[in-house]
């Protein structure tokens, strides 16, 4: 059961040949046996899950619902959700319990979903191996001696292991796309302004976009048509017309036009991650897809940017973790200023604290107009690229990491290395452009490999057709560790 697609498990639900707290359970048991060794949930409620899972089946009894009633939901514990410890997987947050629903919650909550437990994540979203969460390490299901990837790290482990059907990320610089790849899964950063932002604890503002973490580009589709949506309490939300996501998945591929940038292609890739994008390239030449050489002469130029514009954001998003209204406080301090201080130093970890230092020294006067000024410049230039390139070409292909999966402990005391790892995502985020990852095969070591789809504005269906008719001549997707 736990190898079917939320469209299978939808109809099962549906006939009635399972119900909600059956599939809730099996998931729940699932977690109970195997998170003490992946580690992938921070907060497990078995009683809040199956409340939620009864309240499913009597929806499904009485015929009122939707594709995803009944089906448990991951939900990354970045997510404000009501009475659900909501740490963000940093000790500053260690004890607040939220006392409302992000939109996000809101829309699975409405769609009958059940919220199956919040999954660890690199502390306030910074990282990407999930080894700075506050409540440890992820394993990676595929190999439990290498990284899942961050800073969705739990979430990814939690859908290829079979913990749960599908998940909920959130993306910054790649915090989908990347342990995605890594975990051999799908997943989607939508483009910037579609999800709702409320209640989902700000890392970079300009950047952060929610998105779904499944088996399959259905899947996908099926979770983006419950997540998408306006909402007035977030100021950067689209008002947009609905679409079905899933509308587009069975349109033939032939004539589309891959944008391969010769700037992807370059040193840096590792062989086996090459490999494998180059036969998957080959299969959508099969299916009548042709490829074109493009450049995007300043997207080598995103990380640097990126790791000015982020912590500059962060740097003012943090400030308000003081230790008055919510959060950790110290237990012992001398005045107001001790307290802060003090409350900051002990919740926050080492590379929150970095990227605090970086964001204000970037944002303070003398150096504001070199590095901050500078980076939305270039970051400008980078979505000029984008819009050039989309000239020549439908989409943009290439890997979605330079690597597969490192080891446990390999990158986590070089920052610079670490920051490497989103070489080819973090343009995505400045741009704000749709972005996915779909499984391509494996390296040596039977370690995953992503292929990273990039799409113009609001193309979230072509992309999710493109993989989706990928999906249907491979079976990487299908396949699973445990
Ligand atoms: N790895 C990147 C960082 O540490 C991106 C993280 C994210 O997308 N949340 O900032």
């Amino acid at each position: 059961m736990l190898n079917a697609s939320l469209k299978q498990l939808s109809g099962q639900l549906a006939q009635k040949k399972i119900s909600s707290v059956e599939l809730t359970t099996e998931c729940l048991d699932r977690i109970k046996r195997l998170n003490p060794e992946y580690n992938a949930f921070i907060t497990v409620n078995e009683e809040m899950s199956l409340a939620q899972a009864q309240t499913a089946d009597a929806l499904i009894a009485s015929g009122r619902s939707g594709p995803l009633t009944g089906i448990p939901v991951a939900q990354k514990d970045i997510f404000c959700a009501k009475g659900w410890l909501t740490t963000c997987g940093s000790k500053m947050l260690s004890n607040f319990v939220s006392p409302y629903d992000a939109g996000v919650i809101e829309r699975f909550n409405a769609a009958g979903a059940v919220n199956i437990g919040k999954t660890n994540m690199d502390e306030f979203a910074m990282g990407s191996s999930n080894e700075t969460s506050h409540y440890g390490f992820v394993r990676n299901p595929w190999d439990v001696t290498a990284v899942p990837g961050g800073s969705s790290g739990g979430a990814a482990c939690a859908v290829a292991a079979r913990l749960a059907p599908a998940a909920t990320g959130t993306d910054t610089g790649g915090s989908i796309r990347q342990p995605a790849a890594l975990c051999g899964i799908s997943g989607i950063k939508p483009t910037y302004g579609l999800v709702s932002r409320y209640g989902m604890i700000a890392f970079a503002s300009s950047l952060d976009q929610g998105g779904p973490m499944a088996k399959s580009a259905e899947d996908l589709a099926l979770l983006l048509n419950v997540m998408v949506g306006f909402d007035a309490r977030d100021s950067t939300s689209l008002q947009r017309d609905v679409e079905d996501y899933a509308g587009e998945l069975q349109k033939p591929l032939h004539g589309l036009r891959i944008g391969l940038p010769k700037e992807y292609f370059a040193a840096g890739m590792s062989s086996e991650v090459e490999l494998a994008v180059t036969h998957a390239l080959e299969e959508f030449r099969k299916l009548g897809a042709q490829t074109v050489e493009i450049s995007l002469p300043n997207v080598p130029l995103s990380i640097p940017v990126y790791y000015v514009l982020a912590p500059a954001e962060a740097s003012s998003n943090l400030s308000r973790f003081d230790g008055v209204r919510y959060g950790y406080r110290a237990e012992s301090y001398t005045d107001l200023a001790d307290m802060y201080r003090k409350s900051r130093a002990q919740g926050f970890g080492a590379e929150v604290k970095r990227r605090i230092l970086i964001g204000t020294y970037v944002l303070s006067h003398g150096y504001y107009d070199a590095y901050y000024i500078k980076a939305q410049k270039l970051r400008r230039l980078i979505a000029q690229d984008f819009a050039d390139a989309y000239q020549q070409c439908d989409v943009i292909m290439g890997p979605t990491t330079p690597t597969v999966a490192f080891n446990l402990g390999e990158k986590s005391g070089d920052p610079i290395q670490m920051y490497l790892s989103d070489i080819y995502t973090s343009a995505a985020n400045l741009t704000g452009m749709p972005a996915m990852s779909i499984p391509v095969g494996f390296g040596e070591k039977r370690r995953p490999i992503g292929l990273h789809l990039i799409g113009n504005y609001f193309r979230e269906a072509q992309l999710l057709n493109i993989a989706h008719q990928y999906q249907q001549v491979t079976d990487w997707h299908v396949q699973s560790p445990v």
